[in-house]
């Protein structure tokens, strides 16, 4: 009798403890997840390992950076004419994150020199310029817009891989002689209807300014796609999903 009781005397506490320390675990998580959405240019690898799609774009392909450009990425500068507002650079975009650690812009050279030659086109016929919003988007940059938004709805899965990160798609619009924007009837990365190339409801303006970014970047042969007014890739040819990402000396 009298050595039963401190037998379960002792397995209650040894329960309590548990029971503590369990909550003392779970408490960190849900500390760090909250600060995580505030932490300015906090990047992102809060997912369990579960959720995170591919081995080859894994934690530690982000940071690796090189400085030496490949030959087949060809940088696009403001000195080509075109305004550069890189937005994962900053935290203006739908994630609210910063995505890359600096605002540049590369793409493939069949790409640069279409898109080059189509500012070119625009400056000569309208006094316009190019602005572009995202160009290459390196797979371990994929990675992170993925981790910011796990949906497939939103961002492309870094196992498929976007055009972005095949350095042939680029998201633009166009700007006037005083650097404002044309209006293309919705913001940047704007998910709805509204955004859709085919989408009836603006106004006569509008319609005229998607028409001639569409028409000007399909001459020089980009394609856009039906669900975003700036998106275009470059399909002449194809190239690898890469992992080469710029340096932010
Ligand atoms: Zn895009």
């Amino acid at each position: 009798m009298n050595s039963t009781k401190p037998r379960n005397l002792g397995a209650i506490l040894l329960m309590i403890l548990i029971l503590v320390s369990c909550k003392e675990n779970s408490k960190p998580k849900l500390e760090i997840t909250n600060k995580q959405e505030n932490i300015k240019d906090e990047t992102i690898h809060n997912l369990p390992p579960s959720e995170i799609n591919t081995p080859d774009a894994s934690k530690k392909d982000v940071g690796k950076i090189k400085n030496d450009t490949p030959s087949d990425l060809n940088e696009i500068t403001e000195a080509d004419g075109i305004v550069l507002d890189i937005k994962y650079a900053g935290k203006d975009n739908f994630t609210k994150r910063k995505i890359y650690d600096c605002a540049r812009c590369f793409l493939r050279p069949e790409a640069t020199q279409a898109l080059i030659a189509i500012n070119n086109e625009l400056l000569d016929k309208h006094g316009y310029s190019l602005k572009v919003f995202d160009c290459f988007r390196p797979k371990s940059y994929q990675q992170r817009l993925w981790d910011a938004v796990p949906d497939p709805d939103y961002v492309t899965p870094p196992a498929k891989g976007s055009m972005h990160s095949r350095g042939l798609a680029v998201d633009l619009t166009i700007v006037d002689k005083n650097g404002q924007d044309l209006d293309m009837g919705t913001e940047y990365d704007y998910f709805g209807e509204e955004a859709h190339q085919d989408y009836q409801g603006h106004n006569t303006q509008v319609i005229q300014n998607r028409i001639l970014l569409k028409s000007v970047m399909e001459k020089h042969g980009f394609k856009p796609i039906r669900t975003e007014w700036w998106h275009y890739s470059f399909r002449s040819k194809i190239y690898p999903l890469d992992s080469w990402a710029w340096s932010c000396d």
